[in-house]
């Protein structure tokens, strides 16, 4: 209890696409609800590739947390990374200092996971957070500038090789909207750069993208990217990349400076701190009810829980199940508060999934509808301006979109707070087969 107002405390760490949901969904409820994450904004990560791929800016994506809660008078946020969970003490110690709860609701996400392969870690792009994405967009700008000065032709066939390795929606949605920043736009402003010189290339270990897609519909992915321009490989899986070549488990080796990797994500380790039981990609294995087994009062939602379906296949780390999960934890919290015996077990709604593949291209899963082309991504697009908090950010990407759809344009091409400070000219030798450490949030040739 808040010795202050003697109101239970509702600790929320994590303001995503769980924590946030179950921050508002305890609004009207008599507790006192403290949200913390290390970020001062909810990112909407599923347009992340836009600003990495120069369609729209860091701050349409993200909104400010005090901002979303201003009205809600049983709130309170604490900008803070949170370090440690002490379940004996019910507390959280955390950069700002320790937060005590009486129910923890663990709602901190999931980081990109490389498998334990270091050099891919070291070398490569990954696409989380908004840092990353502006890392991204920089980089990639910059490798057609190399490339313009290079003389070399290897070096300039590296600079203008952009492969992206993971065939989910992601690697998808990158690959599509890379090929068109090149085609669409980039060739336009590099006259000595002949289209045909740029690849891009999507590598996927299994034989098929977009998993949860059904098969026509994964393929109908694979069709519209190979129109596109980008080369699709099935079975490729890398095993090493030292940030100027690629190496396969076949031994192949493919130059390129550029490689983002979207292949996997996993539970952020923080959750091993509760000592339960872990499922797959480390999420934490909760009851049905989302409590951690032996602490009814700590629930953990969103990517970093692990739960089942009704046929035995875990749930996908996707945003409508943390949000669904963020209202089944809020409504079991009131009712436990209330004395009300027996809490509700998730059961989760499948609202469908969708990706896009570029201008006018998507494909669509909604129930037992299949949609592609147009008309899923119409629905892509709708659906995305819908869940995209605040008018401003919601009317400042339609107008990029538009833009960007009638003028084949992008709005975000400066290249801005580079931290590579790369030469502009790289050296020759001595550039492939050479290990390179990336600098943090870098990736200078
Ligand atoms: C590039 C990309 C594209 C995606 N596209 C889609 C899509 O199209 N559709 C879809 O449904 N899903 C998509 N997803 C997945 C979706 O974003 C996640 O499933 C969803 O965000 C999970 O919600 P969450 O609340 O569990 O975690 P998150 O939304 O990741 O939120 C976790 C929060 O916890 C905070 N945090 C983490 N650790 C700490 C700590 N130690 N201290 C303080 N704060 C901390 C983070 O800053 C973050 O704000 C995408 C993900 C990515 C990365």
């Amino acid at each position: 209890m808040n010795a202050q107002t003697q109101k239970h405390r509702v600790v929320i760490v994590g303001a995503g696409f769980g924590g946030l949901r179950a921050a508002r969904a305890l609004a009207k409820a008599d507790v006192q609800v403290t949200l913390i994450d290390r970020n001062n904004y909810h990112l909407f990560q599923p347009l992340l590739y836009q600003v990495a791929t120069a369609g729209i800016s860091a701050d349409e994506i993200a909104y400010p947390v005090r901002s979303i809660f201003r009205r809600q008078s049983n709130f309170s946020f604490r900008l803070a990374a949170v370090n440690e969970i002490d379940p004996l003490r019910r507390r959280v110690l955390t950069t700002a200092g320790e937060v005590y709860y009486d129910t923890l609701i663990l709602a901190a996400g999931g980081q990109t996971n490389y498998f334990g392969l270091e050099t891919v870690a070291h070398n490569s792009f990954s696409l989380k957070t908004l840092d990353e994405a502006a890392a991204i967009r920089n980089h990639l700008l910059r490798q057609f500038e190399l490339a313009d000065q290079a003389s070399d032709p290897r070096v300039r066939s590296a600079h203008l090789s952009f492969v992206i390795v993971g065939g989910g929606p992601t690697g998808v949605e990158m690959a599509g909207a890379i090929s068109e920043l090149v085609q669409m736009v980039l060739a336009n402003d590099y006259p000595h750069i002949a289209p045909a010189e740029v690849q891009v290339i999507l590598m996927e270990g299994t034989d098929h993208l977009l998993p949860a897609m059904p098969q026509p519909l994964s393929q109908a992915a694979a069709d519209a990217l190979t129109r596109k321009g980008v080369q699709v490989r099935f079975g490729a899986q890398v095993s090493d990349y030292d940030g100027a070549v690629l190496t396969l488990k076949t031994g192949e080796i493919l130059p390129a400076y550029t490689m983002v990797w979207a292949a996997g994500i996993r539970a952020v380790p923080l959750v091993e701190q509760l000592g339960a039981a872990l499922g797959s990609l480390g999420r934490v294995k909760v009851e049905p009810s989302l409590q951690v087994p032996g602490h009814p009062e700590i629930y953990v939602i969103g990517d970093a829980a692990y739960l089942e379906d009704a046929q035995g296949k875990p749930l996908p780390m996707i945003a409508p199940v943390a949000m669904q999960q963020a209202d089944l934890a809020a409504a079991n919290i009131r009712r436990q508060l209330a004395g009300q015996p027996g809490l509700s077990a998730f059961v989760y709604r499948d609202p469908g999934v969708l990706a896009t593949i570029g201008r006018s291209q998507a494909v669509a899963r909604l129930g037992r509808l299949q949609l592609r082309g147009f008309l899923a991504w119409l629905v892509w697009l709708a659906v995305h301006l819908m869940q995209l908090i605040g008018f401003r950010n919601r009317l400042l990407v339609l107008i990029n979109w538009a833009w960007d759809y009638l003028f084949y344009n992008r709005a975000v091409r400066l290249i801005m707070n580079d931290r590579s400070a790369a030469p502009v000219t790289p050296a020759p030798e001595g550039l492939f087969g050479k290990a390179r450490v990336k600098a943090p949030g870098s990736f200078a040739p």
